[in-house]
């Protein structure tokens, strides 16, 4: 999702709830069905801040069951669930709706059950830390609405199985709002119908899996313009849709989309999803990787909120909602978390793209200078993977840390061809799917030919960084890694004294010797996330 910005949510839970469990987990209720297709539709009534309509599920029983599991939060409400037209049972426990289905689910068969629903949804507080519904104006007046709903759940405005583990294959989102507002959703608009009670209806369809918290809404007077990428796989329409107040700005920024993609698609493979297009859409919260309309908030202007988060200047030359947002269509909306708890598979490989965008634009020193630069926002404070099955993220480390965490391993791969074919290749291998941290760590490590577990575990499982120790001997030094996991053994590249040729050392847990006449100090090549002490002789 987002950035920076530590949620005002940062409070750990230290004990989770039944809701938690409900919301976190892959009940038996989630299980024993397979996404298969959502239609939404929903009315969107700004007058009095209302939503109403249903979503059809169609599903495929992969093992026996007749109760499924079926999410909404408070204050909406299931108004009634069918199958074959046919009212069903429905069981509510807080979010969670447990249907007992009438007819024999047989596994191998699609069904489908339809989920009716209303009323006035959660506002948001904080968007899009805090999400929800934004109600906003224009300048002119106009409505200005949007979703956002990372950690909350897609369940806080429509029904749907609110885990992340379970894509549709496709959706079709339906939206319908006063005559005079445009709805953006994802994917290809196929229709546009003008109804009789002064609505429009707006038919979006997304052609691959999408995550739920994907999904949104976006309405609005929207100017609109479009253009073609040419990119790896052919033609990508480009569909831009801003304020009119802000046409003309936002047309000169905006140009930095072609550049983003030519980067991305350079070191990521294509833009994983050419069938529904590429849309950039401006929404009044800052900004958030919606897949196949990333929604922009960042008011024209260079950096986040024209800061630099790298303190370096480099972050100052582009667009950091285009570039972060946008980098998330591979590391998010292709490559997704299972749970929430490995989010860092979102964010971590998405602050890189920011190093890896620089890189490609200002050249590899450039790159680096930027990542390290991030250092200074990280807290070491807890860690970066989260508590599974409960709805729980780890630490927002996992942007600039797990950033430099990658840019260590890429130093331990010290090949840069083959570290694009690796980022190529986690794209390529886990298309369209949804992963653990297990699966990355593994596909990493097989890749690079180099056992990183361990490495993985010190810098998402632990809070300590390691530290190279070393201390001058008769003629040379003695170093080991200490502040560390167990079977900690990084090679790491230093030199000897301030500058000079670098070498590659294999420090372990145990002293080992470095022969060097006469020199005090060892150097550590500051591409590596790790500190260095001198210990006394
Ligand atoms: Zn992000």
């Amino acid at each position: 999702m987002l950035l920076l910005v530590i949620p005002a949510q940062a409070q750990q839970h230290t004990r989770f709830t039944h809701a938690d469990t409900l919301r976190g987990t892959i009940t038996p209720e989630r299980a024993w069905w397979d996404l298969a297709f959502y239609h939404l539709r929903v009315r969107v009534q700004p007058v009095d801040s209302t939503l109403s309509g249903s979503t059809l599920i169609r599903y495929r029983v992969l093992k026996p069951g007749q109760v499924m599991q079926v999410d909404l939060q408070k204050p909406l409400r299931v108004l009634r669930v069918e199958q074959d037209g046919k009212q069903l049972a429905v069981r509510q426990d807080g979010n969670a709706y447990f249907v007992t289905l009438a007819k024999a689910q047989k596994v191998g068969q699609t069904e489908a059950i339809t989920v009716s629903y209303s009323g006035k949804p959660r506002v948001a507080k904080r968007p899009p830390w805090d999400g929800g519904l934004v109600w906003s104006h224009d300048k002119a007046g106009n409505w200005f609405i949007a979703t956002a709903c990372q950690g909350l759940g897609a369940s806080a405005w429509w029904p749907c199985k609110d885990h992340m583990y379970d894509e549709p294959d496709s959706m079709a989102i339906t939206v319908t709002v006063p005559e005079d507002l445009m709805d953006v959703s994802n994917g290809q608009l196929r229709q546009v119908t003008t109804n009789p009670d002064h609505t429009r209806t707006f038919d979006w369809y997304v052609q691959n899996p999408i995550n739920n918290y994907g999904v949104n809404l976006n309405i609005a007077r929207y100017a609109h313009w479009s253009e073609v990428y040419e990119g790896e796989k052919g033609k990508l329409a480009l569909n831009y849709y801003v304020l009119p107040e802000h046409l003309d700005s936002a047309k000169a920024q905006f140009k930095e989309v072609p550049r983003m993609l030519k980067a991305f698609e350079y070191w990521f493979g294509p833009y994983p999803f050419y069938e529904d297009g590429y849309k950039l859409v401006e929404a009044p919260y800052l900004g958030m990787e919606h897949q196949s309309s990333v929604t922009y908030g960042n008011h024209f202007r260079n950096g986040y909120l024209g800061r630099d988060l790298s303190h370096t200047g480099w972050g100052l030359l582009w667009d950091f909602i285009i570039v972060h947002e946008s980098g998330h269509e591979w590391f998010a909306n292709n490559i997704t978390y299972r749970d929430v708890a490995d989010m860092w598979i979102h964010e971590s490989f998405t602050n890189y793209s920011e190093c890896l965008f620089t890189e490609y634009y200002w050249g590899k020193a450039a790159g680096a200078q930027y990542v390290i630069g991030c250092r200074a926002n990280i807290r070491n404070d807890k860690p970066i993977i989260g508590t599974y099955n409960v709805n729980h993220e780890g630490s927002g480390d996992m942007y600039y840390k797990g950033g430099n965490m990658l840019h260590t391993i890429r130093q331990l791969v010290g090949n840069d061809d083959k570290w694009r074919q690796m980022l190529r290749g986690l794209n390529k291998t886990f298309y369209h799917q949804t992963v653990t941290t297990n699966q990355i760590e593994q596909y990493m490590s097989q890749q690079a030919g180099l056992n990183l577990k361990p490495v993985f575990d010190q810098y998402l499982r632990d809070t300590r960084i390691p530290v190279l120790e070393y201390r001058p001997v008769a003629d040379g030094f003695q170093y080991r890694w200490v502040n560390t996991v167990p079977g900690f053994s990084m090679p790491v590249r230093v030199c000897l004294g301030e500058s000079g040729p670098y070498q590659v050392i294999q420090p372990t847990a145990q002293w080992q010797k470095l022969s060097a006449r006469g020199v005090k100090t060892l150097t550590v090549d500051a591409n590596y996330y790790v500190l260095s002490r001198r210990v006394a002789e």
